[in-house]
């Protein structure tokens, strides 16, 4: 087991550092495993003049799997594009080709109360949300910004899918389907772009050869009142790049805090990247008081998805549930009755439940 942990700025390098703690002591002596860190994001920038040196992206290339924490500082958005930290992690995604992004929205049974719904709407709630993260607005060429005929400036992207772009993605929402409860829903805009329509064709087509999985199509605007009213009724929920971005974030505030939330980046093989959905929070950076099972959850996908180990990646989940169970809280997700912790006692008390 080769893995690259790339634990970036902020509290990324913080709830790394836990999940790395995590699954040390989870994955103990039962298998070989060399960790290889390397410097990414601003962290990239200050080590080696890059946000993503190319000692880093070759790290993450000769791994089987890479444990990412998070990148950005504040003011991110107007450094040039390549010396930005947070373009870093895109551009690594899109080295590795890995083109599915799985956000799973799950809430453990303690934590109901910190939702923001009612009890009955959230209770049980696990839901897969899949998005395609290679095509779309966000690489469409043509784009930019110019003046237009009537001497305007105009800005303009491109909203591009290609047929096995699509059917990649496709597969990938019915396979993972198949080992859940056997129902996907794809979400587009068909009734108003002629890229979504193609998505819809080519879905259904490719739903064809799992004939026992259940499909359903939605526009997107339906499916996020839907998301909301009943989330319950969703297991796979697949999309583009855009609707997954808007669609994640709005399935992860469903259960209670981001800072709860994992996600694993896929691409062809068994590879993959995985991050917590959070960012890098310079607001509450250094303090000891990020929420670090996030990214301790986001090690146990790594194990279930690039080392095929289920088992150890069941022991760490129950090991947090036994966590939450006991009345440890961080500071998002306390309430009355629980125990304030920091992350490091949160991350020893994994290690301890284990
Ligand atoms: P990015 O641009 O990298 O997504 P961001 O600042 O926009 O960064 P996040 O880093 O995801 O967004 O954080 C949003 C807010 O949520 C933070 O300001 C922080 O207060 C809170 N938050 C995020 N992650 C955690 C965590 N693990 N534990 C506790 N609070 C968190
Ligand atoms: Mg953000």
């Amino acid at each position: 087991m080769k893995i690259a942990v790339l634990a970036g700025d902020g509290i990324g390098r913080e709830v790394t550092a836990e999940a790395v703690k995590v699954l040390r002591a989870a994955v103990g002596r039962t298998r070989p495993m060399e960790l290889v860190e390397a410097p990414i994001g601003q962290a990239g920038v200050d080590l080696a003049g890059d946000p993503l040196p190319p000692a880093t992206l070759q790290a993450a290339r000769d791994a089987d799997a890479i444990l990412f924490g998070s990148v950005g500082i504040p003011g991110d958005e107007a450094i040039p594009y390549g010396m930005r930290p947070g373009a870093s992690l895109l551009r690594l995604r899109k080295d590795l080709d890995l083109f599915a992004n799985f956000r799973p929205a799950f809430l453990f049974p303690e934590l109901v109360a910190a939702s923001t719904l009612k009890r009955e709407v959230v209770e049980g709630l696990d839901l897969m949300i899949l998005r395609e993260l290679t095509g779309d607005l966000y690489f469409g060429e043509p784009r930019g910004i110019a003046p237009n005929a009537a001497g305007a400036m105009e800005g303009f992207n491109t909203m591009r899918y290609s047929e096995p772009e699509i059917e990649r993605i496709a597969h990938v929402a019915f396979r993972a389907a198949r080992g859940r409860r056997s129902k996907v829903c794809s979400v587009d805009k068909a009734n108003v772009l002629e890229t979504m329509q193609l998505w819809r064709t080519v879905v259904t087509r490719v739903g064809r050869e799992y004939p026992d999985v259940e499909l359903r199509h939605l526009f997107v605007d339906a499916a996020v009142m839907l998301l909301m009213k009943e989330p319950k009724s969703f297991d796979v929920m697949v999309m583009g790049n855009v609707f997954g971005d808007i669609l994640s974030d709005a399935a992860a505030m469903l259960t209670g805090s981001i800072g709860m939330l994992p996600s694993a980046s896929l691409g062809a093989g068994r590879k993959g990247l995985y991050e917590p959905v959070h960012g890098s929070a310079p607001d509450i950076a250094g303090r000891d008081i990020a929420n670090p099972l996030a990214a301790i959850l986001s090690a146990a996908m790594m194990l279930r998805h690039s080392f095929d180990d289920e088992a150890t990646a069941a022991r760490i989940h129950g090991a947090v549930g036994r966590v939450l169970r006991e009345g440890l809280r961080t500071a998002d997700i306390h309430g009355p009755g629980t125990t304030q912790v920091g992350t490091r006692t949160m991350g020893d008390a994994v290690v301890e439940a284990l």
